[in-house]
């Protein structure tokens, strides 16, 4: 057991306003933990209504002059920015894999993934580019441009304290706006440094903020007038209680909910290779990630050495803290986020066994050493749709097998899943990825791809109980979402012009 901590001496993590820290004027706080100790590192204040008041008026005193800066020096500061998050990348791991888990090599990765994101907004200047008709009524000309809101939100889940963040704000800041952004209490730090690398890169004071909390703080942005956008990350329900509560407000919203993808393995693949991209995609970052596999669907009846390879894979996984080595290699698989989290995964495969479904592996044996939040792998055959394992979204290192007889009902199956944010087939024949592409329900579609995250220059997003809203983040929706449209009608007064009249304006 870890020894009691003395929460005084704890170090507390500040808020960000109008460029610098400070503490919260709110009493309330929550601990954060280092998962692969159990230990508590840090305390992290939960706002109230005046905290958030604070950011959100910094944010709007930062917009005129912000909104006014020419794209192409916000695209520069951007720049600069990249190259901080570039030269920082191992202390953003580190902090990520401090408090979320995960192991520093999957980190990585995932700060390069909004790296990505940054870059791609870089291209502001030819993102925002209007459309321009001349003549379309004689001596009459139309323009439309694109232009910022104003102070937008973004609130963020647990499991990419790093990703998730550079989804939203580097595209809200090149659009022009200003951002709140509210980071997952459990994962705050790294959120608190790109505040710091974005000042250093040259932005100027109260265009990016970041406060804490929980559904106070959330609600607190949710009914603030001063705020006109709601970018949101996390588990279904709650996407749906922000989207409902934001659009109610009169704010324009995007919210990412839960997932349960699935990977369809058809006869004709090749099972090794299916196989290896199935264990990284279910258990990586211990299946915490929303475009994780967590549902095989196996067609045919040939799937038996497809389970047994499966099976040996996961078995041989390297569990350990994040940070750690073995023979000078990375762990696998770190820890999961908190101990409640670990206890919840670990009830969903109480669960399994008792609704009969065929537990092949049993991850609930292993412990970890010390106090951390440990899981092994677990794998189970025979899962049917009407299983609680099947319907909801486990978020952790549990994959599922259903065995069906055909593509079709594969796709129908998948199709009427609540879920929808990724999918993947996996197979050697071209029409028949051709169907599954073009039938299935799904927002993201992989083709011998497990992890179908688009890259930063599309889109991001699932369909159905998976994303609430019109637009998807980052790529062009995501700068839709960050502007809003105006078409300009221009008549300059010359020898050509028309007589005025009180009929209804043709142009022509
Ligand atoms: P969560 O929904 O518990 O929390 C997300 C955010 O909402 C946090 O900032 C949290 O403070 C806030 N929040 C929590 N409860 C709230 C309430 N009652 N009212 C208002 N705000 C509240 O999600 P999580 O556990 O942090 O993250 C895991 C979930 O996120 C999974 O369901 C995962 O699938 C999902 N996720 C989805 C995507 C996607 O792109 N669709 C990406 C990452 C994670």
């Amino acid at each position: 057991m870890n020894k009691p901590v003395d929460l005084k001496t704890v170090p507390s993590v500040p808020l960000w306003i109008d460029g610098k820290q400070k503490p919260a004027s709110s009493a309330r706080a929550g601990d954060i933990t280092n998962p692969a100790t159990g230990q508590i590192t840090k305390r992290v204040p939960f706002c109230n209504a005046a905290d958030i008041d604070a950011a959100v008026q910094a944010a709007s005193r930062a917009f005129p002059g912000w909104r006014d800066t020419p794209p192409l020096r916000r695209a520069r500061i951007l720049m600069r920015f990249r190259e901080m998050l570039d030269a920082n990348k191992d202390v953003l791991a580190r902090l990520i894999t401090a408090e979320h888990g995960k192991t520093l090599a999957d980190a990585a990765g995932s700060v390069q993934r909004g790296v990505e994101v940054v870059e791609f907004a870089m291209g502001i200047p030819h993102l925002v580019k209007g459309e321009y008709s001349e003549e379309v009524g004689t001596g009459v000309d139309c323009h439309s441009v694109r232009q910022p809101l104003g102070v937008c939100a973004g609130i963020t889940p647990f499991n990419f304290p790093v990703m998730v963040p550079l989804w939203m704000f580097p595209v809200a800041l090149a659009c022009g706006n200003t951002f709140v952004l509210k980071p997952s209490e459990k994962v705050p730090s790294a959120s608190m440094l790109m505040a710091d690398l974005l000042k250093q890169a040259g932005l100027p004071d109260g265009v990016f903020n970041v406060v804490h909390g929980d559904k106070d703080a959330v609600d607190a942005l949710l009914s603030h007038p001063g705020v006109k956008a709601i970018s949101f990350v996390g588990s279904t329900p709650i996407a749906k209680y922000i989207y409902e509560t934001a659009a109610k407000n009169g704010k324009r919203v995007q919210a990412l909910g839960g997932a349960k993808n699935h990977a369809v393995v058809l006869p004709d693949a090749d099972f090794e290779f299916a196989a290896d991209a199935l264990i990284g995609a279910a258990y990586g970052s211990a299946g915490e990630r929303c475009m994780a596999i967590s549902a095989v669907v196996a067609v045919g009846e040939e799937a038996d050495p497809l389970i047994a390879k499966l099976k040996d894979k996961a078995s041989k996984l390297k569990i350990g803290a994040g940070d750690s080595k073995v023979d000078g290699k990375e762990m696998d698989m770190g820890p999961l986020v908190t101990r409640v989290h670990r206890d919840k995964v670990a009830g969903y495969v109480d669960k399994g066994v008792a609704e009969g479904a065929k537990l092949v592996l049993d991850g609930r044996t292993f412990k970890g050493a010390g106090d951390g939040f440990f899981l092994g792998a677990s794998l189970f055959d025979n899962v049917t749709p009407d299983m609680t394992i099947y319907k909801d979204e486990i978020f952790g290192p549990v994959l599922i097998v259903l065995r069906v007889k055909t593509l079709d009902d594969a796709i129908n199956m998948i199709n009427a899943n609540q879920y929808a944010n990724g999918t993947a087939v996996f197979t050697r024949s071209g029409g028949a990825a051709r169907k599954f592409e073009r039938e299935i329900e799904v927002g993201m579609v992989g083709v011998n791809v497990p992890i179908p995250v688009p890259i930063a220059f599309y889109s991001f997003g699932g369909w159905r109980n998976s994303l609430f809203g019109d637009q998807h983040v980052h790529g062009m929706e995501g700068v839709r979402f960050y502007t809003r449209g105006k078409v300009v009608t221009t008549r300059w007064p010359d020898a050509n012009a028309l007589p005025q009249g009180f009929n209804m304006p043709t142009l022509g």
